[in-house]
């Protein structure tokens, strides 16, 4: 079985381990197949005050993260990584500057499994020679800018920790899934049949097997044509020949009905 192991490196540990206690993501971690662990580089400031920031030299806006207790506590999340097993646990750091994290990136970390340290940055972000010093590699959420590394951290967490084998009550839900295999899931329905007057789709009531199958992949297959047609050509969609037909069914239906 794949296993986690995230030291998440954090002025405000409970922000992650709190957040990172419901579904999903909760029965993993009781489960066994994957572990948080908060480390505070408070803990390794060293003056009275336990500062872990200061003015950037240079002088403009803001606080920068100190080097010092962040290596340090870098430090302690790779001891810990290694005695859970993993002595090439990789650093990274949440950054607005890192590629963005996507479900292909989430596969390959889930299929890594492992240790991960993802450090967080606050203020106006850490000291560069903490990045030259320890930092493997950044990751991006997306290209906005929020106020602390937490949040993207639990993000990527929580998106790695549902594609390890156990942690999803049942795995074919995954297969399904918006971006795996480059396009966006067909709609969903559930009890009862009417809404405010709105039925469900006769296909999926049909109880015919091929028909449901073919009527949501088509549906996949038109969301993303009208969200997101770039996926479209990036994935292997194209290439398959009834993902072709469906996607030609699907265009001679809007023409001769528009
Ligand atoms: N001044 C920095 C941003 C600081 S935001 C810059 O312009 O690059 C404070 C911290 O929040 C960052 O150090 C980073 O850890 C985190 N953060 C902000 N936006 C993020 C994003 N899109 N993805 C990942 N982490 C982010």
């Amino acid at each position: 079985m794949s296993r986690l192991w995230f030291g998440v490196v954090t002025l405000f540990p409970e922000m992650v381990t709190e957040a990172a206690n419901f579904g999903v993501f909760r029965r993993a971690q009781e489960g066994g197949a994957v572990q948080v662990e908060a480390f505070n580089p408070r803990d390794d400031a060293t003056d009275r005050h336990r500062t872990v920031d200061d003015k950037p030299y240079g002088g403009g806006p803001g606080m920068v993260m100190m080097a010092e207790p962040l290596l340090a506590a870098i430090g302690r999340a790779r001891q810990a990584a290694a005695a859970w097993g993993d002595d090439a646990a990789p650093v990274l750091l949440m950054s607005p500057q890192g590629p963005v994290f996507d479900q292909r990136r989430a596969q390959a970390m889930a299929d890594r499994s492992g240790g991960f340290i993802l450090v967080c940055g606050r203020y106006e972000g850490v000291d560069q020679r903490v990045i030259e010093l320890a930092v493997d590699g950044e990751l991006s959420v997306g290209d906005f800018v929020v106020s602390g590394g937490e949040l993207p951290a639990l993000v990527v967490m929580d998106a790695i920790s549902r594609l390890i084998e156990g942690t999803i009550g049942n795995p074919d839900s995954l297969l399904s899934e918006s971006h795996l295999d480059g396009l966006l899931e067909y709609p969903q329905y559930t009890r009862p049949e009417f809404v405010e007057g709105l039925g469900v789709p006769s296909e999926l009531l049909s109880g015919d097997h091929k028909r449901v199958a073919d009527f949501r992949r088509k549906a996949a297959l038109g969301r993303t044509l009208d969200r997101r047609p770039e996926l479209l050509l990036e994935g292997e969609v194209l290439a398959d020949q009834s993902d072709r037909r469906l996607l030609k069914d699907l265009l001679v239906e809007r023409t001769t009905d528009g």
